[in-house]
């Protein structure tokens, strides 16, 4: 049956992790739906990629962020800034884990100087009060309106407790963000016969050229790597007893490595677990739903 709203998928950022890099920007995507912007994650860059895409800023709705990790949220508030500096009338829903109110209110502090002279010298409208941030809490039901009905998920993250995944279902299809995760059973039931599961993905090659690059020797770091995320063939196991149509590999892990960061590769490493169509995500892919 085709959607009687035209829905795309943005990726704006699928690099994964909080290291300076050139070769991809860090995890955002958005999702538009009938003009209506729902974004899921704020890296690093993520402005200046809505921007290259072409997204009008003005028509963001709600803001999903899938954990706290700094990869996800570095430019949480330039965003908020930055669309109402470009004029967005409000209201804009976030949703998250705690501490998302405290850190919303912390970088409204920290802007605060330039805030208070806009809004006095520009005759700007009222910041804190366009923005409604909910943290989420037990119920998985958190939001609906004409486009969208979003539920989320706990997903396994290491320490990194909550960290969510994301369902959205419009009209009669259901797109799903496995947010950042190590093999979640619970993600299966989940993304069950979604028609795309966007899922963060690890190559366990690339590790120890992580460590080497950044902290030498350090065992825990590496540990958090490996057990807070999914190695490619997993990716493919979630996938295939999730039965979904397609598959969008995304915040890849290592990213940047002039070795392991090609497609190929990626697909090749997935392609065994998982039978169906395979996306290897690039920052500003547009996907038609
Ligand atoms: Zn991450
Ligand atoms: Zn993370």
């Amino acid at each position: 049956m085709p959607l009687s709203k035209r829905s795309e998928l943005v990726l704006l950022g699928t690099g994964g992790g909080p290291r300076i890099w050139a070769a991809r920007s860090q995890p955002a995507s958005a999702l538009i739906v009938d003009g209506a912007v729902y974004i899921v994650d704020a890296g690093d860059g993520v402005t200046s990629q809505l921007a290259k895409s072409g997204i009008d800023t003005n028509a963001i709705k709600a803001i999903f962020i899938t954990h706290n990790h700094s990869d996800h949220v570095a430019d949480y508030g330039t965003l908020l800034l930055r669309t109402w500096q470009s004029g967005h009338p409000g209201p804009i829903k976030c949703f998250g884990p705690p501490p998302l109110k405290n850190m919303t209110n912390s970088y409204i502090n920290y802007m605060d100087w330039d805030i208070s002279l806009r809004i006095q010298h520009e005759a700007r409208p009222d910041f804190k009060s366009m923005l409604n941030v909910i943290e989420i809490g037990a119920t998985p039901s958190i939001h609906q309106d004409s486009n969208v009905k979003v539920d989320c998920l706990k997903v396994p993250h290491g320490e990194a407790d909550p960290s969510y995944a994301y369902r959205f279902q419009i009209d009669d299809k259901i797109i799903v963000f496995s947010g950042d995760t190590s093999k979640s059973e619970g993600l299966i039931d989940f993304a069950s016969h979604a028609d795309i599961l966007v899922h963060e993905v690890l190559n366990l090659d690339g590790v120890d050229a992580i460590i080497e690059k950044t902290y030498p020797g350090n065992d825990s770091f590496r540990q958090h790597i490996i057990q807070g995320h999914t190695t490619m063939s997993e990716v493919g196991e979630v996938a295939s007893k999730a039965k979904v149509k397609t598959l969008v590999l995304n915040h890849f892990v290592p990213t940047g490595s002039p070795v392991l960061d090609k497609p190929d590769i990626w697909l090749n490493g997935v392609k065994e677990t998982f039978k169906g169509p395979i996306i290897v995500g690039t920052d500003l892919q547009k996907i038609l739903l």
